[in-house]
């Protein structure tokens, strides 16, 4: 096997819809976040799901815990550029509202929600709308029945306590659902996910829930969520960091690039830089990722400080830098070309050749349309 093939075996599930957006079955597996803006500020909601979406999520859950949230809720959702998921726990009147309003998927779990006629209701108009659900069991929130037969959270208790729901979702014929079951431990997450993978064939909604703050939490989100989609588990993810939600986005792409299951944006290559680099690594990549945060075209761009691992790096890249005295090297598709960089401003230079790129690809695509 080749090193560039992707060896990953994806799991077989079911494909829902949630609004314009596949998930599982073959679809891309979909990255998403929460808004944490007050849902009853519309203003700041809409503005904060379209900073979501620009990072290129393709769903964002809102939470709407009031019935004054869910007609906030029907204002931001005529303004949404992506599909939203409903965050709702207990009340079925507020889940009937947004389905009302054109949620594009209701979170919500049926065991929750009490009574059969209201568990009813709410089935019914998901099914009537093609709205599908989320089941969402959290380790931080588990029945006292099962806290009690299995003494603590684990995987097995997670996922009992995820087939209640999905038993009731089964024993109403609705089969338009996928299921998370998260926890903020790592291996009692993976556990469970492992678990349930065998047990139903709806898509499985990936996260490490509250994961911590911005650097620990992708850390041990991309642990977690690294060796589930190294399995083939997972068909749609959100990573909870205590930090801006357009970091979640960004952070969900970057596992997903480094498992090469998924790109958008620029994957970089740079060396860790030391005493051999001929110009500043960690300067060049910094001002580099902040000037090229708006491409979207997925493309590899190696930033490597000498000619140690330069030449390599740039074989397996897009574009790529390898140091050198005063001017370094430059490669595209792995060939020196006679333009050398200047060391003085290498992510200027650096930059203006990514666009030159872009835009000959485009121009090579149009060419190809019209052949
Ligand atoms: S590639 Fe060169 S500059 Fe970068 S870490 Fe290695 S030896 Fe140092």
């Amino acid at each position: 096997m080749s090193y560039a093939e992707n060896p990953i075996k994806r799991r077989q599930s079911t494909q829902i819809k949630v609004g314009n957006v596949l998930i599982g079955g073959d679809a891309p597996i979909a990255v998403q976040s929460m808004t944490n803006t007050k849902t009853t500020d519309v203003e700041a909601t809409v503005a904060q799901i379209q900073a979501i979406a620009k990072a290129g999520a393709d769903l964002v859950r809102v939470s709407v815990p009031t019935m004054e949230a869910a007609e906030a809720f029907k204002l931001i959702k005529q303004q949404s550029p992506i599909p939203l998921v409903a965050d709702i726990h207990f009340d079925y009147r507020i889940a009937l509202k947004v389905a009302e309003y054109g949620v594009d998927c209701l979170r919500i779990n049926p065991g929750n929600i009490g009574r059969e006629d209201r568990i009813r209701s709410v089935v019914e108009a998901a099914r009537d709308k093609n709205i599908p659900i989320r089941i969402g069991v959290n380790g931080g929130s588990l029945e006292a029945d099962l806290q009690e037969k299995y003494g603590e959270p684990t995987p097995e208790a997670l996922v009992e306590s995820a087939m209640r729901h999905v038993d009731i979702l089964d024993r109403l014929n609705f089969d338009q659902f996928k299921v998370s079951v998260k926890a903020s431990d790592v291996f009692l997450a993976v556990g469970a996910y492992r678990l349930l993978a065998k047990q139903i064939k709806q898509p499985l909604h990936l996260g490490i829930t509250e994961a911590g703050g911005a650097r620990a939490g992708a850390v041990k989100s991309a642990i977690g969520l690294g060796m589930l989609l190294s399995e083939g588990i997972g068909d749609t993810l959100r990573i909870s960091l205590a930090a801006d939600p357009v970091e979640e986005v960004k952070v969900g792409f970057d596992i997903l690039k480094s498992l090469r299951i998924r790109s958008r944006g620029i994957n970089f290559i740079a060396c860790p830089s030391c005493s051999r680099q001929e110009f500043d690594v960690i300067k060049t990549m910094n001002e580099l990722e902040q000037r090229l945060e708006d491409v979207v075209d997925p493309m590899t761009v190696s930033v490597i400080g000498c000619v140690v691992n330069g030449p390599g790096e740039a074989l397996i890249s897009d574009l790529g830098v390898a140091g050198a005295n005063r001017m370094s090297g430059f490669y595209l598709k792995g060939q020196r070309q006679k333009l050398r960089i200047d060391n003085n401003n290498v992510a200027e230079q650096l930059e203006a050749q990514v666009r030159l790129y872009l835009e000959e690809q485009k121009r090579l695509i149009e060419i190809k349309q019209l052949d």
